[in-house]
């Protein structure tokens, strides 16, 4: 590479490194050549002095151009030269002499050019005609053969120059173009380095954003578990209050008889059922808070099997038809007759729909509501327009937002947050959500939701597992064998990474775990219909966990104890437990530190069992005095109370053989979860394979974190009650 070198300097460093050899060489030789002709022709020494001054002082003359004007410098040169050999020539008359001019071309050619050579040529050319015939008298013969050595010389030089020349020129052009791309070369590396230096710092940013936005993320999932252990708390705390005014103003309104055949007067019923309408307006606001924060802190367990889409819009259509009726509002249903089963979890698909017909029959004064369902591309889809006063444009944007009421003035009976969770549910499910309306021409709101893959059609039921929100296909399975329903819930809300299939017998546990491919069998060995988990006969990879679960029936078993209710407690629910014993009881004893509590649990009792004798005791031992004395038929039983609590209690019967066969329903301020907290017993992890000692190492890892670290108790979350939302 040459660096620094400016190509038209080459052509002149050649020449003046050749001129630089000339003139010593010239200056010798034509020292030489006088003293040559002092020692042999004395008389023309004066000549052969001028002649050699000459040459000096025109060599010195040119060394002092050269640096700074190049072309003068070799023209004086030349010159002298020429000068020298003329004045030789003539002084000694020696016709040989005139060859000297060759030299003469031949330097020309070698400095000066081709252009030059032939100027040189010309000129020399009329010196020899001149001095040949007028100083020498020389003959034309000899005279044509000194011009034609000449012009032989001259085409000669031209013709080495000319190569010179293209072989410089060629240097020349490589010299330029290999600087050109050192040049290029230097550039595109420079901004090379610049691009990497930005490319370096651009990784440092974008490395130090996804540190950030894992943290923010972090924080934003933290706030929203934080959240939603608040609002399931605060909600928890709500409820109770709450629900006691649900159920007395319920009471009141619905079974005025309870109160001793005292009927309200009619302006207080109305007041009573403006009440009883908000606290139920209360709750199922607080049931729609909670189903959010659950949604949005990823708790919500989807429990999607195979249904039947038609079906469930039948079924929600039929359940809002009776209002829709009443309001004068015709409800058309179209369904596609070929709609597939869809992996769907039908109570939150029926409370979706209700919520759009519910709205639908809500803003609708006049007109009609429309619910169609078909299939369109790989999509179920299913519709709900009406008639009604439709919504403002601008505020359609913020239709699935929490807390959007969108219409212009019509009721405001709602929360505002059915939309936004429809939509999240329906998004749960894999599907979206839209709506379309425009102000005085009604409402459409949709969704869609894909059909299972492959051939489209849904396994059989009893082949298919439970795939929850998160499903996809690397999530692995594994079989729970328990009568406790719950417990499926319970996995996918604890357990990342795994879809639970839960199965109630040991049979159905060996099926269920070939048929799904399950890693793992989770049975109970104290559980009657799974005790036989076929730990022995699973294939050889699958690993057979053993260990007590944390169930209503082992609380039963433990506490001997017929059903278990969380307070909340509603009528229904009540009725629905006390509906399990095997005859009505005729008396029932109800332990409640709250006098409240016992209020309407007694006043519940009175209405729907009127010969039924109750009795009610606010502290555990007052209770079990009357347990042993008046022997009830049942204890409603609340298991924490100051003192003597429902623990002591249901200890002091279990050793009390007369009291021993007395059925129990607890009733606690706590969830199964917290009263189960402790579970005695041991865990067994078996496999035919047998485990590698990584994965043993890892599994007491495993073991050794989940006994020591502080992590969130099941108790924390109350579990989010699958409620509809009728308007
Ligand atoms: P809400 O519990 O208040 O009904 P939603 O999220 O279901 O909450 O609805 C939000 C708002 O959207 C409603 O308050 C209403 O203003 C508007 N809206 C929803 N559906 C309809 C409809 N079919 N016709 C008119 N307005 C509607």
């Amino acid at each position: 590479m040459i660096h620094g070198v400016r190509p038209s300097n080459v052509t002149s460093d050649l020449v003046t490194e050749s001129l630089q050899t000339l003139w010593p060489v010239t200056a010798i030789l034509a020292w030489l050549w006088t003293a040559g002709v002092m020692l042999t022709a004395e008389r023309h020494s004066t000549h052969a002095w001028v002649a050699l001054a000459l040459v000096l002082v025109t060599i010195g003359i040119s060394h002092w151009l050269a640096p700074v004007r190049l072309w003068a410098a070799i023209a004086v040169y030349v010159a002298g030269l020429t000068a020298a050999i003329t004045i030789f020539t003539t002084a000694l008359g020696a016709a040989g002499l005139l060859y000297l001019y060759s030299l003469v071309v031949l330097i020309v050619a070698l400095l000066m050019g081709d252009r030059a050579t032939w100027y040189a040529a010309l000129g020399c050319t009329a010196l020899i005609l001149v001095i040949g015939t007028r100083a020498l008298g020389l003959a034309w013969p000899m005279l044509t053969a000194q011009i034609a050595m000449l012009w032989l010389t001259a085409f000669t030089a031209w013709l080495g120059s000319r190569r010179l020349l293209t072989a410089l020129a060629w240097t020349l052009n490589m010299t330029r173009e290999a600087q050109r791309n050192a040049q290029e070369a230097q550039d595109s590396r420079a901004q090379a380095q610049l691009a990497l230096k930005s490319l370096d710092e651009a990784y440092v940013r974008l490395e130090r954003t996804t540190e950030a936005l894992m943290f923010a993320r972090e924080a934003a999932e933290k706030a929203y578990r934080f959240k939603a252990d608040f609002v399931a708390n605060v909600s928890h705390e709500l409820r109770t209050p709450l629900n006691l005014i649900i159920g007395f103003s319920e009471m009141m309104v619905m079974a005025p008889e309870s109160y001793g055949g005292v009927g309200l007067p009619s302006p207080y019923r109305g007041d009573m059922m403006a009440i009883y309408r908000s606290a139920k307006h209360l709750s199922d606001l607080i049931n729609d808070v909670l189903d959010l924060s659950q949604i949005e802190a990823g708790r919500m367990p989807m429990h999607r099997e195979p249904a039947d889409l038609a079906q469930i819009v039948r079924e929600a259509a039929d359940i809002v038809r009776g209002w829709a009726e009443a309001r004068q509002l015709r409800l058309m249903v179209e369904i596609a007759d070929a709609l597939p089963l869809l992996r769907l979890d039908r109570t939150r698909i029926r409370q979706v729909l209700l919520n759009l017909l519910t709205n639908a029959t809500r803003f609708t004064t006049a007109g009609w509501i429309r619910v169609q369902a078909h299939v369109v591309d790989r999509d179920a889809i299913v519709e709900v327009q009406d008639s009604g006063p439709g919504i403002p444009r601008e505020n359609l944007s913020m239709a699935f937002e929490a807390f959007g009421q969108m219409g212009s003035d019509h009721a405001r009976e709602g929360s505002g947050l059915g939309l936004a969770i429809s939509h999240k549910f329906v998004e749960l499910h894999g599907g979206r959500m839209w709506i379309h309306s425009e102000e005085g021409h009604g409402t459409t709101v949709g969704f869609a939701i894909p059909l299972p893959d492959g051939d489209r059609d849904v396994p059989p039921p009893a082949l298919v597992r439970s795939p929850t929100t998160h499903d996809t296909p690397d999530r692995r399975t594994a079989v729970v064998c328990h009568k406790d329903a719950r417990l499926q819930s319970l996995f996918e809300r604890y357990v990342d990474g795994y879809q639970f299939i839960q199965v109630s017998d040991a049979a159905a546990a060996d099926r269920m775990v070939r048929e799904s491919d399950a890693v793992a069998l989770i049975h109970d060995a104290t559980e009657a219909d799974c005790n036989e988990a076929p730990a022995g006969n699973l294939p050889a990879h699958v690993t057979s966990i053993e260990c007590p679960l944390p169930s209503l029936w082992r609380l039963g078993g433990a506490l001997g104890v017929t059903d278990f209710l969380a307070k909340p407690v509603t009528r229904d629910q009540l009725l629905r437990a006390v509906a399990q014993l095997a005859a009505p009881p005729k008396s029932v004893l109800i332990v409640d530190d709250d006098p409240d509590v016992v209020r309407l649990l007694s006043r519940i009792l009175r209405t729907e069992l009127p010969s039924c004798q109750v009795f009610e005791v606010f502290n555990g031992e007052k209770a079990l005095e009357i347990a042993r004395t008046r022997r009830p038929d049942l204890i409603l039983l609340d298991l924490l109370m100051p003192g003597f609590s429902g623990y002591d209690l249901l200890r002091a019967r279990a050793a009390e053989p007369d009291l021993a066969g007395t059925p129990v329903i607890i009733i606690s301020a706590r969830s199964l979860e917290q009263e189960s907290a402790h579970i005695r017993g041991e865990v067994r992890i078996k496999r035919a394979a047998g485990f590698t000692a990584t994965e043993m190492v890892q599994l007491v890892g495993a073991a050794l974190s989940a006994l020591t670290q502080s992590s969130p108790s099941l108790a924390a979350i109350d579990p989010p009650l699958p409620g509809t939302r009728p308007g």
